[in-house]
């Protein structure tokens, strides 16, 4: 019986392998065969504009990936579609939303849109904040979503991990190991996004970022072949992939390097700000990134607080070992002047997940960032400067604002230099760098304006500022980059022209830049 249902199989034309890709070729031939089966005509007759031919690209997937895809007014369409991070992302309007089981089925997709002429995007964990980044408007959304395999490998030195999931998924399999990757710090963020464009972790410090600790990628390429990209197969995309973003194709698995790992201590002090905590804190920072011990992380926030009607400081410190109040914190806490602390002994998925709660879903959002060079008087001036802009829109309704300080430490990018490095463009010899982000949520689409002004502002001045006392940096970090900001640019004109070459090398038709225009591209 089984035998006779192989024959057929292959009598239908369909592959048997579970790895095995069908060609660009035959997928224009199972769509033309697809059209005349039902009364359809030829692609590029009757398609005269993207929803048709999306239209096209639904219809066929849907027929030959059994369950995979979700029309316009059903409710699975309305779910996923709701699950986005910001409110301007869920606003996009699909023609369908295609959800692959496998490998095979995003090459499927990716060749139907392809010979359809169909403009897609691809969502991992859907926290992007800008619109068409992972969801798009009369085109097609992959929601990678049930890619979602995680396998310890029997060395316990690796795990293979689908972008369907989220860190807090990975930290929750991981934690009963003992064993952690280094990844994102807030649980419903995705692994596909956060990797791809760097990826800082509380453990960059001891290994680099996300992208510096991938063993291999498995990649659809835009020719729908599947493909092990790592540092010996493909050197030159393992390079672009780490830092590329969504410009080299889709990877449908990251091998992430583990390490053994029980509880970290971790968590936030809040205080009310005043201009002394703010300086003397300012230069705790400062102190911290020069001293650069790979245990030590910190995410340092001012905050305005609507129902308070005051300023606040929000230090989030972070250390690698199972260790209360490590003496390289004493300058960060002030226990005297603490309104709230949740410093603990905790988990990885703990501490993800009190980070998550912090970041609620149903807000547009925006967020906007830069660098510059370790300076606490710099950290003083862009601090006035964002307390300036906010305090003329503070009273739009539902507004969080906050100003985040990031160390980036030379311990940290002394391991981007890892397996042929990173395609970020800088590096420990750069120095200790500070990482600045603008992140500002609010709820009524009237306030667009308004607050994306404020925010393009203190951006602009910051700039004029940091360059004027010599403490400009040109990295931009795609993973907080508002749309407006040119990210490539800053990776410098010689790794620009380079993942220009590899994208030529390896995707001839732009598919990746074309086809799927949301997020940041390279050309
Ligand atoms: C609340 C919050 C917390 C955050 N915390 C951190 C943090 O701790 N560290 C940090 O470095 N950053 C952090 N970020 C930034 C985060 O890394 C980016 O927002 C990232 O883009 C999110 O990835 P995602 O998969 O969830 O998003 P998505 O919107 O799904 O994807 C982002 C982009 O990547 C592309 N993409 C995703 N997966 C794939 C894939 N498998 N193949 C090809 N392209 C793909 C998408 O097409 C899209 O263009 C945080 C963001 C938020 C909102």
């Amino acid at each position: 019986m089984w035998i006779s249902l192989l024959c057929f199989i292959s009598l239908l034309g369909l592959k048997v392998t579970a790895q095995q890709p069908f060609t660009l070729a035959e997928i224009e031939d199972q769509i033309a065969a697809y059209q005349r089966n039902h009364g359809v005509s030829a692609v590029g007759v009757s398609a005269a504009g993207p929803p048709v031919k999306c239209s096209l690209a639904c219809a066929f997937l849907n027929s030959t990936i059994s369950g995979s895809t979700s029309f316009r007014g059903s409710s699975r369409y309305k779910l996923d579609g709701s699950r986005y991070w910001s409110l301007q992302q869920t606003a996009s309007d699909p023609v369908c939303r295609v959800v692959p089981t496998s490998v095979v089925d995003v090459s499927t997709a990716i060749l139907s849109f392809r010979v359809t002429n169909c403009q897609f995007a691809i969502k991992s964990g859907g926290h992007a904040a800008f619109s068409g980044a992972s969801n798009i408007n009369g085109g097609v959304t992959l929601d990678l979503k049930q890619l979602n395999q995680l396998s310890v490998a029997g060395d316990r030195k690796q795990i293979a991990v689908g972008p369907g999931n989220s860190w807090g998924d990975v930290y929750s399999f991981l934690d009963p190991q003992s064993l952690s990757v280094i990844g994102g710090r807030v649980s419903d963020v995705g692994v596909g996004g956060l990797t791809l464009g760097g990826g800082i972790s509380f453990f960059s410090g001891h290994w680099g970022w996300a992208c510096d600790n991938v063993n291999n990628f498995q990649v659809v390429f835009a020719d729908g072949t599947i493909n092990d990209v790592n540092f010996k197969s493909f050197p030159d995309l393992y390079w672009a992939l780490r830092g590329g973003g969504n410009n080299f194709g889709v990877v449908t698995q990251f091998d992430l390097v583990t390490f053994p790992q029980s509880d970290l201590w971790a968590g936030s002090n809040i205080y009310l700000y005043t201009t002394d905590l703010a300086r003397q804190f300012n230069t705790a920072f400062s102190d911290l990134n020069i001293a650069a011990d790979p245990k030590a992380a910190a995410i340092f926030v001012y905050a305005y607080s609507q129902s308070f009607g005051s300023w606040a400081i929000v230090t989030d410190l972070q250390y690698t070992e199972p260790e209360p109040n490590p003496l390289i914190f004493q300058n960060f806490t002030q226990p005297s002047k603490v309104v709230a602390s949740t410093l603990r002994l905790t988990s990885m998925a703990g501490a993800a997940s009190e980070l998550n709660a912090s970041n609620p879903y149903g807000f547009r959002q925006t967020y906007w960032t830069m660098t510059f060079k370790n300076s606490p008087t710099l950290m003083s001036d862009i601090s006035a400067m964002f307390i300036e802009e906010i305090d003329q829109i503070k009273t739009i309704p539902d507004l969080v604002s906050s100003l985040v300080f990031q160390p980036i430490t030379t311990a940290i990018t002394s391991h981007f230099s890892k397996y042929g490095g990173n395609s970020l463009g800088f590096n420990d010899r750069d120095g200790p760098l500070t990482l600045m982000q603008i992140d500002i949520s609010w709820i009524d689409t009237q306030n667009d304006d308004r607050v994306m002004s404020a925010a393009r502002s203190v951006i602009s001045r910051a700039n004029t500022t940091a360059y004027a006392q010599n403490l400009g940096h040109p990295y931009i970090y795609q993973n907080y980059a508002s749309a407006e900001q040119n990210v490539f640019k800053g990776y410098g004109e010689q790794n620009l022209l380079k993942l220009q070459e590899i994208s030529r090398k390896y995707d001839p038709s732009r598919v990746w830049q074309d086809l799927q225009p949301g997020f940041f591209k390279i050309f």
